[in-house]
């Protein structure tokens, strides 16, 4: 077997030193490695020793979600690509996101910004979990979003490609799952929750609702509170935080129970919501939405 690849430009070999393996292929890709860390606030000032020791200095907020001891790799969630397949070869499966992680920060912060309930405090986020699905369903979920994004052109205007949007879903938990140290699925069939991270949504499990037969996610972290429920008493909540193409959205079509589509030229609907009654997205396809964090707060 071979030194394996470099850790920062992941093509080359691994710089070999008699018995000993550098992390990296050499001194260029060090300095890389050592100043893309330093942009995201880890600890510098290694770059000198070529590598050596580093992952004693690996900066905790950055760290790869399966082997947690490298850097993650830019927007991905892990180091290498070894380390995504070996996430990839357990799916489906939860990976805890450490607190302190700017991936945790990132959700919680966006838990607790779209907590909209005059009066009450946003409930504190004890776990996140990331959602590692099947790279053949993760395909489906490109594939649909790169059709949004030719017809819709969205990136020309700044936005995502797809007009993709992370938005809540509350529902209901027959099990402890997300509580600490369980991230194992249950049997159940009515177990809502471990049915959709296990088989992500499905339309043919759609109870219908004011905008018809989609599925249902908001901007509102509160609102999919009041979907979520514990079939058993327990002292945290969960629910899902996950990717959707949102495309064009036709906004507030009235409403409009009968539909299995959105309306021509659309990709989905949003209704608005006031205070109280607040806004719901609902897309048509299957692979339009993805379930991507499951977030277990303490209400
Ligand atoms: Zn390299
Ligand atoms: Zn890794
Ligand atoms: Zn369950």
């Amino acid at each position: 077997m071979g030194p394996g690849l470099c850790d920062n430009c992941h093509a080359k070999p691994k710089h070999v030193e008699g018995t000993h393996v550098h992390q990296y292929c050499g001194k260029k890709c060090a300095a890389s490695a050592q100043a893309h860390k330093h942009q995201a606030g880890g600890h510098g000032g290694h770059g000198g020793h070529n590598g050596h020791n580093n992952t004693h200095h690996v900066n905790s907020a950055t760290i790869c979600l399966m082997c947690r001891k490298a850097p993650k790799h830019g927007p991905s969630h892990f180091c290498s690509n070894k380390c995504a397949a070996q996430a990839e070869s357990k799916a489906i499966c939860l990976l805890e996101v450490p607190q302190g992680h700017d991936t945790f920060k990132s959700v919680e912060h966006q838990f607790k910004d779209t907590w909209r309930m005059p009066g009450r405090t946003p409930p504190s986020v004890k776990y996140v979990y990331k959602i590692v699905e099947p790279a053949s369903r993760t395909a489906k979920y490109n594939h649909y979003r790169a059709t949004v994004e030719a017809r819709g052109q969205f990136t020309k205007h700044k936005l995502t490609a797809g007009n993709e949007c992370r938005r809540w879903h509350g529902t209901r938990r027959e099990c402890q799952l997300g509580e600490p140290g369980n991230t194992t699925f249950c049997a159940s069939t009515t177990c809502a929750l471990c049915s959709i991270i296990k088989s992500s949504f499905n339309l043919a499990m759609s109870r219908g609702g004011r905008f018809g037969n989609g599925i249902y996610t908001s901007s509102t972290s509160s609102k999919s509170d009041g979907y979520a429920s514990n079939a058993h008493a327990s002292p945290v909540k969960a629910i899902l935080l996950n990717k959707v193409v949102v495309g064009k959205c036709h906004k507030n079509p009235g409403l409009s129970p009968t539909l299995n589509a959105a309306p021509a030229g659309y990709d989905s609907v949003v209704a608005p919501g006031s205070q109280v009654a607040a806004d719901e997205l609902i897309v048509y396809d299957n692979d339009a939405v993805r379930p991507s964090f499951l977030v277990v707060y303490q209400p």
